[in-house]
């Protein structure tokens, strides 16, 4: 999400006649767009923010412009005046779109400013976008869902889904102009429309999606079980839905599960994966794991660690449970020891690491719909490169890819006619 909110920044400020660059000492203005899911992004972020004091005591004229989540909450560990002082324009997740008047604002009195205020209609801003292939399309914004560990809801506030009608015109310009993978954005795209008061829904938003013409396939992050429905689980099999779901689970325990407030049990979980495989058999599944959690006892662990051996996942992130400001987990009781949720993470990416060594050996033979990204690699819907034995001159289009040899963990496959 972060990424695409920087491709708009970087139109907007194109757009202003700024040019790119990754070097710190030629820019005019640097711009932090800050993340705070987690308190190690939040902590590098600062740091870095702290790195440009010498650089603006060189560069007198140089702008320096914190956004995102960092100042957006409300118990910030940095508070943007004091602590910040590096920084000339401090803006919240509501107001990227001001930043353009605040610049111009900031270069004419040179005082600092300081906006987090939460406008409630949401400025669509146009993107620059990064990749060749991939368009990020930003569906639903906030979040209503107040998992006891996170942040989100107190950073981007309440769940805001655009109109149907302009998300659609936005994926079929984004088609004619040649991208390949339209993925669609949203803390929890599975909510899609329900503060529309229309008939919108996510499923219904997939099924019209599938219906704009073009070589095109569709993603989405991320999804919430709890609201992961029956509908959008039939639309999956579509052929211009990639054959990939991101489905975070955070724990395998349903007291832990509880005390996160996700709102499902284990048991539900598994029935959607299983309605998810039988709908769509070669789907490649992902999830993310919090380890750690306060209360998580070794029995609850255990139960993470046998969920991950049972589903198999293509891919695991598996992240150490860190403690958010504000948020309700931050002040349970029963946090656990650093040094055990280490060992913890590092046991689940253990075995994850020897599932997919064998999950390789499986894709021997089998065929996969595959973008050809260079004259000799082809990438899978779950993102896996797989080398062609043969170069070919069909870039930017899918094609059928038969896997032939394994060596190692790299596979080598030949296009099918
Ligand atoms: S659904 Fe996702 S974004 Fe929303 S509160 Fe839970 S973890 Fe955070």
């Amino acid at each position: 999400m972060n990424v695409h909110e920087s491709e708009k920044i970087c139109r907007l400020l194109e757009d202003m006649g700024m040019q790119k660059t990754d070097k710190n000492d030629d820019a005019d203005v640097v711009i932090f767009n800050t993340c705070c899911i987690r308190e190690g992004a939040e902590n590098r972020a600062f740091s870095n923010i702290m790195k440009l004091k010498s650089l603006k005591i060189r560069n007198k004229d140089l702008i320096v412009v914190v956004c995102g989540c960092m100042p957006q909450q409300k118990n910030p560990k940095y508070d943007p005046i004091k602590d910040i002082k590096v920084a000339d324009i401090v803006l919240g997740t509501y107001n990227t779109h001001l930043l353009g008047e605040m610049l111009k604002r900031f270069v004419i009195d040179r005082k600092k400013i300081v906006d987090t205020n939460e406008y409630i209609e949401n400025i669509e801003l146009d993107a620059i976008r990064d990749d060749k292939y991939n368009a990020y399309v930003n569906i639903i914004y906030g979040c209503n869902n107040f998992c006891t560990y996170c942040v989100v809801p107190y950073v981007r506030g309440r769940e805001r889904s655009r109109k149907m009608g302009d998300i659609l015109n936005e994926v079929k310009i984004l088609v004619a102009q040649g991208y390949k993978y339209i993925t669609l954005l949203g803390q929890n795209v599975n909510s899609y429309g329900k503060d529309l008061n229309d008939e919108s829904t996510f499923a219904i938003l997939l099924a019209n999606l599938c219906e704009i013409e073009g070589d095109f396939k569709i993603k989405f992050m991320t999804s919430h079980p709890k609201d992961l429905s029956d509908d959008v689980i039939n639309v999956l099999s579509n052929k211009k839905m990639v054959r990939a779901l991101h489905l975070p689970v955070q724990s395998g325990s349903d007291k832990i599960l509880k005390l996160m407030n996700r709102k499902y049990d284990l048991n539900h979980y598994l029935s959607i994966i299983s309605k998810v495989r039988k709908a769509v058999p070669d789907i490649a599944i992902s999830t993310d794991i919090i380890v750690g959690f306060p209360g998580e006892t070794e029995e609850d662990f255990e139960s993470t660690f046998d969920l991950i051996k049972k589903i198999k996942y293509n891919q695991v992130f598996a992240y150490i449970y860190s403690k958010r400001s504000g948020t309700p987990a931050c002040n349970m009781a029963d946090q656990v020891p650093y040094k055990i949720k280490n060992e913890r993470v590092n046991k689940i990416l253990n075995e994850h690491r020897a599932i997919v060594e064998i999950l390789s050996t499986q894709y021997l033979n089998k065929t996969f719909n595959c973008l050809i990204i260079k004259p000799n690699v082809a990438l899978t819907d779950a993102g896996k490169d797989i080398l062609l034995k043969e170069k070919t001159k069909q870039i930017g289009v899918f094609k059928n890819i038969e896997v032939k040899s394994l060596v190692g963990k790299t596979l080598f496959g030949e296009i099918k006619e």
